[in-house]
């Protein structure tokens, strides 16, 4: 390689539970242990991968970024359509037509504008491809490419290329085996011949495609991640003798983890059954008027509910009508106005404000579901769309919330290489936009995040105090908890449930 300018490799594996890693992924395994790796890296809330791409991507939490949810209700858009889809990019096109997805500057509009390459390659959906760099088309040189619908590719001239060698790519099987494998060649035949991008973005579909198929532990989800392994040796020799002493810096990354789904409860048709005229995204799809329905249901777990005419007799008549509910777990709803940061209770009385756990939007619900689960076994219960025993993500379990992070390279300091301190995707979406030289300069785009620098990985600093917090509400006989932590004037959420024993013996099995 001819210059040595400081770059980076970020290679996704998307849903990675970090105790997930140890039997199946000895490359990975090994590659962690002599990296610089976080005991207490956290997703955000909803722990969902819409919602935490785009903090990974720009250093904002959803309250600025604004992608509140992988499927939202969005009023502000003509009915048909009013359903945001995160994995479909006509819809995010439809919706970024009438105002922008991502409210904020990203990672690759600001390489873009200082006039430096992003470059991703992704194994996930088409729009979740697309919303790692939703303005690839902006920016000379820079690439947005699905390997499971290459048609979806920005810019234009890549879209063609990539056609013309690779077709439309891969259709997505369980396990993704053909999307890791096309990925990783057209990093190796199309990426590297040409010259590696400024920040390379090789986003792995697995283990969570088959997570949601077939379980966490299912053998075939553990041959994914052996493959997908496999893939990442790959990647691993070229950077050992070409990339690491180039100034290539190799990030490893989850952007959630997996609870288990135990059962199955159906709100919708609950909420039906209590009187209520329910329209959830495939009423309004085929042409019926929101204004015919009095709230609009969206999600299968993590659950967003809009009401037509959100009173308040309305809203307390649904919150009790849920608190009602066994199988409910946690209730969200926006500050109330003129609220402080940390005030507790949201303005629908005895929900928690979603200000808590930084997903506060105006496009947020009015009331936010996430059924009920359990943090001592990781189980949940959702609506019937993903099968029992199968994994799914959403809530604020730590087994969903707890992710990975490694990284190495000349950036980073050779000691020291363990850290408790508490991280999220921002922190580390901040840090490589600093080590890209992105940040400290006159003309870096506002608004700047207000994450944490992850120096601890780059000079000798000093371990801070951390301070954590549990903060409780009842209503009744409905209580649930948040466990935050304060550290370096940052906070983090670590973990949230309902309050109390939970009778429902299919979440309290642990196998
Ligand atoms: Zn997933």
């Amino acid at each position: 390689m001819a210059e040595n300018k400081t770059r980076f490799i970020i290679v996704g594996f998307d849903g990675l539970r970090p105790d997930c890693i140890r039997d199946d992924m000895p490359t990975l395994s090994a590659f962690i242990d002599e990296s610089h790796r976080w005991n207490h890296y956290l997703a955000t809330f909803p722990t969902e991968t819409y919602v935490n791409h785009p903090t990974i991507f720009s250093g904002f939490r959803p309250n600025r970024h604004g992608v509140i949810a992988n499927a939202y209700f969005n009023r502000k858009v003509q009915s048909k359509d009013a359903v945001f889809m995160g994995n479909s990019v006509p819809s995010i096109e439809t919706h970024d037509a009438v105002s922008n997805v991502i409210e904020i500057p990203t990672l690759g509009d600001r390489l873009g504008a200082a006039g430096k390459t992003l470059r991703v390659l992704c194994a996930n959906s088409e729009g979740s491809t697309r919303l790692q760099h939703i303005h690839a088309d902006h920016y000379e040189g820079h690439l947005n490419c699905c390997v499971h619908n290459i048609s979806a590719t920005l810019p234009l001239c890549e879209r063609e290329s990539l056609q013309k060698r690779w077709g439309n790519g891969v259709a997505l099987k369980f396990p993704d085996y053909d999307g890791t494998q096309l990925l990783t060649d057209i990093f190796f035949e199309y990426e590297l011949p040409r010259g590696l991008g400024d920040v390379t973005i090789l986003w792995i579909g697995e283990p969570d495609h088959s997570s949601h198929e077939f379980g966490i532990l299912d053998e075939r989800t553990c041959q994914a991640r052996r493959h997908a392994d496999q893939a990442f040796e790959r990647i691993l020799n070229w950077w050992k003798a070409e990339g690491k002493d180039n100034n290539v810096q190799l990030a490893v990354i989850s952007d959630h983890g997996h609870g288990v789904v135990a059962s199955h409860y159906d709100l919708k048709e609950k909420l039906i059954s209590n009187g209520w005229k329910v329209f959830s995204r495939t009423d309004l799809q085929a042409g019926k008027p929101v204004s015919d329905c009095d709230l609009v249901i969206v999600g299968d777990y993590t659950l967003g509910l809009w009401l037509t005419t959100a009173n308040e007799k309305n809203l307390i008549r649904l919150r009790d009508e849920l608190m009602a509910i066994d199988e409910v777990g946690m209730l969200f709803s926006q500050p109330k106005p003129q609220a402080t940061a940390d005030e507790v209770e949201g303005k629908v009385p005895g929900t928690f404000s979603e200000s808590l756990i930084f997903s506060d939007h105006e496009r947020g619900p009015d009331i936010r579901v996430t059924m009920r689960n359990n943090p001592q076994t990781g189980k949940l219960i959702m609506g019937p769309s993903l099968e029992i025993g199968t994994g799914n993500h959403g809530g604020l379990l730590p087994q969903e919330i707890n992710s990975v992070l490694a990284m190495q390279g000349s950036c980073f300091k050779a000691s020291t290489l363990v850290h408790e301190e508490p991280a999220g995707h921002d922190d580390f979406a901040l840090t490589v936009m600093t080590l890209m030289g992105l940040m400290n300069t006159d003309q870096a785009l506002e608004p700047i995040p207000q994450a944490r620098m992850l120096s601890e990985a780059i000079e000798e600093t000093e371990i801070q105090p951390a301070r954590e917090e549990v903060l409780c509400l009842k209503e009744g006989n409905f209580e649930q908890y948040i466990h935050r932590v304060h550290f370096a004037n940052r906070i983090y959420v670590t973990e949230g449930a309902r309050a109390g024993d939970c009778t429902i013996t299919a979440l309290n099995q642990s196998e």
